[in-house]
């Protein structure tokens, strides 16, 4: 059986994907313009379409509204900004760039963190999700980046991170991500795009997801949107949505794989008599083997079962459908107030031996971190284990309290306060129990402690949206002594050299004290957080 595996995967391996391909010029020509607009017009809409109840109005309202397409300025990456501060965080995601926020959150947690280890040096939280950049939705599985022409090192180490590709591959001289992207587009089922085949050796950070180091990896890059940079310099930057999928094993007994099979099926039918239809079209796609071709996709979702399933067949599928006569079957969970998710998505497709299954690699998909004043952070625990862990009896009451009580006073001294810190109910009623009285009396344990479950393993904090003039303000406290910048600010600093960077940022240097009208802020169009 493994050396089946090993000749699949060969197979696959051995396809011409990774020679060079002529991009598809009608696939080019499709690529949506970009649209550069303030977070918050991002989570309105967001908002809007999660609150339609039906699915196909609200894959309408994604498209009419051009939320895809969207991306938000202003956010700048908190992962950067730390590693060239002393932040003594500890980071779950090493790799996937999400990890964005508003300059105004930046602060708060920063300097709320800087005064919690002034009092407690031997402890300190560990910051889990907080944005994708440009504000991508956090659709389950799906990392969206800002791909730019000429990329900061840290933009570039994500870029190979995500992408499995060598980040010295994507340096200086040869063709940026962007050139790539561009040079090898195609219609994925009706959408811009590339393909990419991989193998799990190409993701070194987390070989622990994959069964093997030649497990094929599939990438499926959607581009989203191009445009020009935020910053008005003129490159080109693409919005792209990118889905990892890793070829499973075959069962080791053909009896349980046959059996797997056999599920599949029953769960297809099933599926296709009782599915709303919310999408069947004819589209443009390609394949490494059959080339450029039409196929036709039919989306259909149970909502009562919390379930869709996504077709594509070279002929209309009828009332009844043989799994065996599609070209592939998508099945994944559906929920009602995430559109666009795809939680735990399954791709199989037929071959001539049985069918290949595709995973897709998990990534959360907490909708409401769209607009940048959203992060997880993990609960203060003993001695710093178990941070992002459900362990309840590991959760230091007062250190957290603390930690809390330092965000409050934080924001609110700058001019940015809490909107609300989510916990879960288990972790609320811990917290009843230790917290003294007096504790329990504020504000901040009766107002903005809220509950939402869930949050066992992490709470979320949530900033009230601060007007511009206050973003503006933060981004000069945090960038007052600076170093190499590029690594640290969203939008990208002309020029490479950090000494050019570091003139840009120390320009508009003004005393934090007294915040400056945004248009003193503006000053520096690279630092501007724009006004709304
Ligand atoms: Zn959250």
């Amino acid at each position: 059986m493994k050396k089946l595996i090993l000749t699949v995967a060969a197979a696959l391996l051995s396809l011409p994907v990774s020679t060079a391909l002529a991009a598809d010029p009608r696939a080019l020509a499709a690529i949506a313009p970009l649209q550069w607009v303030e977070p918050d017009a991002i989570e309105y809409t967001l908002a809007r379409v999660r609150g339609l109840g039906d699915a196909k109005e609200q894959l309408h309202e994604v498209a009419e509204a051009g939320l895809e397409q969207m991306a938000c300025r202003g956010l700048i990456d908190f992962r950067g900004l730390t590693a060239v501060r002393t932040g003594g965080f500890g980071y779950r995601d090493q790799f996937r760039g999400r990890s964005w926020m508003r300059p105004a959150l930046a602060r708060v947690v920063l300097r709320a963190h800087e005064a919690f280890r002034a009092e407690r040096p031997t402890n300190w939280v560990t910051v889990a999700d907080a944005t994708q950049p440009g504000c991508g939705q956090l659709s389950y599985g799906t990392l969206v980046r800002m791909v730019e022409d000429r990329q900061s090192a840290e933009a570039r180490a994500t870029a190979g991170r995500v992408a499995g590709l060598n980040a010295a591959s994507l340096d200086g001289d040869g063709p940026s991500e962007t050139q790539r992207l561009l040079a090898e587009v195609q219609f994925l089922v009706g959408q811009p795009g590339a393909a990419e085949m991989h193998t799990a050796a190409d993701f070194p950070l987390e070989h622990e997801r994959f069964h093997s180091q030649n497990q094929p990896v599939l990438l499926e890059h959607r581009i989203l949107a191009r445009g020009l940079s935020e910053d008005g310099e003129g490159r080109t930057v693409l919005r792209v949505a990118t889905r990892r999928y890793a070829l499973l094993p075959d069962l080791p007994k053909p009896r349980q794989q046959k059996r797997l099979v056999a599920g599949m099926t029953r769960a297809v039918q099933k599926l296709w008599a009782s599915g709303q239809t919310i999408q069947s079209e004819q589209v443009n796609d390609f394949d490494p083997v059959a080339g450029q071709r039409q196929v036709w996709m039919v989306h259909k979702v149970d909502q009562r079962a919390g379930l869709q399933i996504t077709v594509l067949a070279r002929e209309m599928p009828g009332a009844t459908l043989d799994p065996q006569s599609a070209i592939e079957i998508r099945l994944s969970r559906w929920h009602d107030r995430k559109p666009g998710n795809g939680n735990g998505e399954v791709r199989w497709r037929p071959t001539e031996g049985g069918w290949q299954r595709w995973l897709m690699l998990s990534e959360a998909g907490h909708m409401t971190h769209a607009g940048g004043r959203d992060a997880d952070i993990s609960y203060v625990t003993a001695d710093n284990t178990d941070h992002l862990r459900v362990r309840l009896n590991r959760i230091d009451v007062m250190g957290t309290w603390r930690w809390w009580q330092l965000l409050d006073e934080t924001s609110r001294a700058a001019g940015t306060p809490l909107e609300r810190i989510f916990i879960d109910g288990k972790v609320r009623t811990l917290f009843a129990k230790h917290l003294p009285a007096e504790a329990k009396a504020t504000l901040l344990w009766q107002d903005i402690i809220a509950v939402s479950q869930g949050h066992d393993a992490h709470h979320h904090v949530r900033l009230a949206s601060a007007p511009a003039e206050r973003e503006g303000a933060a981004l000069v406290d945090l960038f007052t002594p600076v170093l190499p910048m590029e690594d640290a600010v969203g939008v990208s600093m002309p020029g490479d050299s950090w000494i050019r960077a570091q003139a840009v940022c120390v320009a508009p240097l003004i005393p934090v004290s007294a915040p400056p009208a945004s248009s003193t802020a503006a000053s520096s169009r690279a630092l501007a957080y724009p006004s709304r």
